[in-house]
């Protein structure tokens, strides 16, 4: 009886073991993952880059401005309305009523 008992411990010992490593390397594996795709958003040029929008003087990141070209440089904007003002050749409300 108490040898069955023991193998019993052991065997529950053993499946805990595995589990327990199988888990720790799975760990490793997701946080290996999560570094490379950090050093890939990391090293991304285009992620910080702020840029004003030329109608309405806001800023915001590159990657999420309207792009378009205007006397032979290329503007970024916050939005199509923006933009398609701009491009109309429309001064923006707000400078009338400041200063
Ligand atoms: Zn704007």
């Amino acid at each position: 009886m108490g040898l069955i008992r023991i193998l019993q411990l052991a065997l529950i010992g053993l499946l805990i073991w595995f589990g327990v490593r199988a888990i720790k390397r799975w760990m490793k594996n997701k946080s290996q993952a999560q570094i490379r795709s950090g050093k890939r958003t990391s090293s991304g040029e285009v992620m910080d880059v702020m840029v004003q929008d030329p109608q309405c003087g806001t800023y915001l990141p590159k990657h999420e401005s309207v792009r378009a070209w205007a006397k032979g440089e290329e503007r970024f904007f916050c939005s199509k309305a923006c933009r398609d003002a701009y491009l109309a050749g429309k001064e923006p409300d707000e400078k009338s009523e400041a200063n």
